[in-house]
């Protein structure tokens, strides 16, 4: 083999392994957002059920405000009928007076309903707050590790940019056309600028190279590129 094509595979060994570190990489602000939205999500729940206690004792509140006004209605009644002597008058007042008792009866039946849901409610809050704490360790844990892991991965991948660059240095060094048309390749052929053959294909594109392409390979006295796909394209030994 070329001694430019050993050199070849090495900085493309360097740049694949680059790429999938840089994927790595970028792909952990996606991760974490993930888990965001999952903190999230379970503190939406436990503010949800919260909100709806409080809307529960409010309404509580109303209710008890209300019937408080009728009670305070049926005195007035009450008084009003002990000083008429009218009987239609005492009539109407009575009339009243089962009225807003009436009242008083639905508030009190709607304050017992609201009641029992705000105790239904009690384990529900529980619950989500439980649920948020163990999101939160949880996320901040896995954060945490995904932060860390992104430290290694950019430490080792600046190790790696320092090895690659001198590998790119002599590759240039020694055939720029060659560097330039292996940097073209590898960025539009995903990463996979310089392939073997596969008996007679390219193991790239898996087309068949033409028999002079093949000898040129097999002899390895040169870069050869497949007719098909442009790629480097260079002889496994098991194949020679
Ligand atoms: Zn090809």
């Amino acid at each position: 083999m070329v001694e430019i094509l050993e050199k070849l595979l090495l900085l493309q060994e360097r740049d694949q392994k680059l790429q999938a570190f840089h994927h790595e990489i970028n792909g952990v602000p996606g991760e974490k957002a993930a888990l965001q939205r999952e903190l999230d999500a379970a503190q939406r729940t436990l503010e949800n059920d919260k909100a709806r206690a409080t809307q529960i004792e409010i309404e509580r509140k109303r209710l008890e405000v209300e019937a408080d006004a009728k009670r305070a209605q049926i005195a007035k009644y009450q008084t009003q009928q002990l000083e008429t002597r009218k009987n239609e008058e005492y009539s109407a007042l009575k009339h009243e007076i089962e009225r807003a008792q009436s009242d008083i009866t639905s508030i009190e039946d709607r304050e017992l309903e609201l009641m029992q849901e705000f105790e239904d409610l009690k384990p529900v809050i529980a619950a989500a707050d439980a649920k948020y704490t163990a999101e939160k360790n949880r996320v901040a844990a896995l954060v945490k590790t995904a932060d860390e892991k992104v430290g290694v991965l950019q430490g080792r991948a600046a190790e790696l940019q320092v090895e690659r660059e001198a590998v790119a240095a002599e590759v240039k060094a020694a055939d720029e056309d060659l560097f330039e048309l292996y940097e073209k390749l590898f960025r539009s052929k995903t990463g996979r600028a310089v392939v073997p053959l596969e008996g007679n294909h390219c193991s790239g594109c898996h087309m068949t190279v033409t028999p002079a392409t093949l000898r040129d390979a097999k002899v390895g006295a040169s870069v050869v590129s497949c007719e098909q796909c442009g790629r480097i394209i260079y002889n496994l030994p098991e194949y020679a």
